[in-house]
This record gives structure tokens, C-alpha cells and sequence, in this order.
């Protein structure tokens, strides 16, 4: 009896040793579905926190607040380091506040003032915010800015509308797709403001752009490629359409890709075709299947975090085009039910796991194949 508690005892010591020695090797990702909304968790080797926006406001808050606090309790952590808003639109700050109740936030980045006050990013800016960021500390992020990390190099690329102008380690070609590049109109709102990161863990790179639009992607990307390629994008906006440019997608030759969108948001077939003909890449993962998809604009389901809670019997083929503004369109379906991130597991070699925690459908990249 006293041999079989000792066995169990140390068993369990030695897993507890193992586990948390291989945990610490691995840079992690956990990219949450905030229907349409942004919010993503870096845990670094060393436990170290970065959270990028909080998910929607209103009566999502707390749904979406919720979401996140359960990655970070996933996670193990206890607080949160360093986070960012990468610009003032709902979808991004709209979980803060509640979120802040949930977990102590250590720091908060983001660009300055926003450039299109709107009443909820102006009530927040001039009532919430001020109050959160007394308890800890506001940095305003200039392209070129660091977030001090243990063994991570955090690089800022873009902020208020200014891009980074010197080249990353390895990087300042030519970008062959910027002869080719047609401009859309001027975007005069807070995503073209958009914080925008470059993470090196080793061998291994991210990109993550926040809704940066498609003007600003040329003027971080031309005429020199100043990033270089990356092993993953998070992808800008979404995947909506009036940002992935091939100046920035197709340069970047990610290996993996993977869209925050919602079900009627991201993924138009403009957008996925730029994300699924990109060189070198060899997945896309989205957070939702999205009607602007169909399922002719889609990657296969194993790929897909979330459907929805009233899942059809047969989805879509053709991608649905939504009403003209101010014309009525039909309630989005509805999920409120459990939803699942991605979780990609990083080593400094370069290779990587992205795990789909629906179907527990996990792949492999492996370094140098
Ligand atoms: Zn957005």
C-alpha cells in the first residue's frame, strides 16, 4: 500500500517536472474566436504575456471577455504582462474593461488618440481608459519600438499610420509585387492607424498587422520587402478584402495562415483568393466558416475553429453577398455557445503545431521542409 502512494507520488512529481520543462520550451499562440472581433494571446517560453485586443463590446463584452479569460486560465497565467490595442474600433477594445476585472493587466500599448471618434471609443478613451492605465502604465507605440521579452524579439512595424523604415534582420529586398500594386481608395479610419507586430522566437516569425489596410500595406512593403518572409501571418482585418494584398501576403510567403473572421465577417472570396494562392503556404485555419465564403472560398472543415449553434445540414456553396447599406439583412446566426481558439505551439527551431481544440485536428510544420 505505502510502495503504490510513493510510486503514484513521485509519478506524479516527475510528470509535473516534465511537463512543465517542456511547456517552457515553446512559444505559444492562442488566436480566440471573438466573432469577427480580434483577440490574441502570446505565452512566451519564459511565461511571459502578450494579449493584442480584447474581443467586442456591448452586450458581447462579457461573452467575449469570457472567452479570453479562458485562454489565460488555459494558459496558467495570473495576469497579463503587456497588452495592445492595435486601434480604437469595438471589435478590438470592446472586451477591455470587463477583462480588466478578470485578470490585472500590467501595461497597455497602443497608437494615441483615435483619428474617428466614434461615441463608444470616445466614452472609453475619455472614461474607462484613463482608469484602467493609472494601475499600471500607457505606452504610445512609435514603428521601430520594442516589448521587452525574455528570449522573443517583439518588434512594432506600424502605428498611427507610419511605418517602420528600416529593414528587419535578413530583410530589404525588392518586393517583386509592388510593380503590379493598384491602390484603393484612401482610408481616413482607425485601421489604417493599426499597431502592427513582428515576433521573432528563434528561427521562428509572426506577423500580426491588425486591420492595417491595404494602402499602408504597400507603404510598409514598398518598394523593399522590409519584414522578409514569416513562418505565420495572422491574418489582417479579418480577411476582409479592403486589406491582404499580395504586396504584403504574397511577400511575406507565410507557411501558415490564420483569419479571425466571423460568420458574416472576412473571408470574401477576393480576400481568400490572395491568402490560398500565396507562395510557400501550405494551410489556412479560420475561426469560423463564413457565409461570405461559402463553401467554394473555404478551406475543408478541420481547418474551421467554429460553425455555428444551429448548424446547418448542408453549408452554402455559393459565397452570400450581403445587402447594400441600410438595407435590412437577416439576423447573423447565432454562437454563443462554447467556442474554440487555435493554439499554436512554437519551438525555436522554427517548427510549429497549430491545434484546432474543436475537433482536436492538429499539424505539424516542420523546420526546413
Ligand atoms: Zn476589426
Amino acid at each position: 500500500m505505502r510502495v503504490k502512494v510513493l510510486v503514484a507520488t513521485l509519478g506524479f512529481v516527475l510528470g509535473a517536472s516534465f511537463l512543465s520543462a517542456q511547456t517552457r520550451k515553446a512559444l505559444d499562440i492562442y488566436v480566440i474566436d471573438v466573432e469577427g472581433g480580434n483577440a490574441t494571446l502570446f505565452v512566451t517560453p519564459t511565461g511571459e504575456s502578450v494579449l493584442i485586443d480584447s474581443g467586442n463590446g456591448g452586450a458581447a463584452a462579457a461573452r467575449d471577455a469570457g472567452r479570453i479569460f479562458d485562454a489565460v486560465k488555459d494558459a496558467g497565467l495570473t495576469q497579463i504582462d503587456h497588452y495592445i490595442t492595435t486601434h480604437w474600433h469595438g471589435d478590438h477594445f470592446g472586451g477591455l474593461e470587463e477583462l480588466a476585472t478578470l485578470v490585472p493587466i500590467r501595461a497597455y500599448y497602443d497608437h494615441g488618440d483615435t483619428v474617428q471618434p466614434q461615441p463608444a471609443s470616445t466614452d472609453f478613451l475619455q472614461k474607462v481608459y484613463p482608469n484602467l492605465v493609472a494601475k499600471a502604465k500607457r505606452v504610445t507605440v512609435k514603428p521601430g519600438d520594442r516589448i521587452a521579452l525574455k528570449g522573443i524579439d517583439w518588434r512594432i512595424i506600424t502605428s498611427a499610420g507610419q511605418a517602420i523604415q528600416s529593414n528587419l534582420p535578413g530583410a530589404g529586398q525588392r518586393n517583386p509585387y509592388c510593380a503590379t500594386f493598384k491602390a484603393q481608395d484612401p482610408d481616413p479610419t482607425e485601421n489604417a492607424q493599426s499597431v502592427g507586430s513582428h515576433i521573432t522566437f528563434g528561427k521562428f516569425r509572426v506577423v500580426h498587422p491588425g486591420d492595417l489596410t491595404w494602402n499602408k500595406e504597400a507603404e510598409l512593403m514598398c518598394p523593399v520587402n522590409r519584414l522578409g518572409t514569416a513562418d505565420l501571418l495572422i491574418v489582417g482585418h479579418h480577411g476582409q478584402s479592403v486589406s491582404n494584398s499580395e504586396v504584403l501576403v504574397h511577400a511575406l510567403q507565410p507557411r501558415v495562415s490564420i483569419i479571425n473572421n466571423g460568420t458574416r465577417k472576412g473571408g470574401q472570396p477576393a480576400a481568400m483568393q490572395i491568402l490560398l494562392n500565396s507562395p510557400g503556404l501550405e494551410d489556412v485555419w479560420q475561426s469560423h466558416f463564413s457565409l461570405l465564403s461559402g463553401t467554394e472560398y473555404t478551406v475543408p472543415g478541420m481547418f474551421i475553429g467554429n460553425t455555428y449553434d444551429d448548424e446547418p445540414e448542408a453549408l452554402p456553396k455559393r459565397a452570400w453577398t450581403p445587402p447594400p447599406q441600410g438595407q435590412q439583412a437577416p439576423p447573423p446566426p447565432s454562437h454563443n455557445g462554447k467556442a474554440f481558439w487555435f493554439k499554436v505551439s512554437a519551438q525555436q527551431d522554427g517548427t510549429f503545431t497549430v491545434t484546432n481544440t474543436r475537433n482536436n485536428f492538429a499539424k505539424t510544420y516542420r523546420a526546413g521542409s
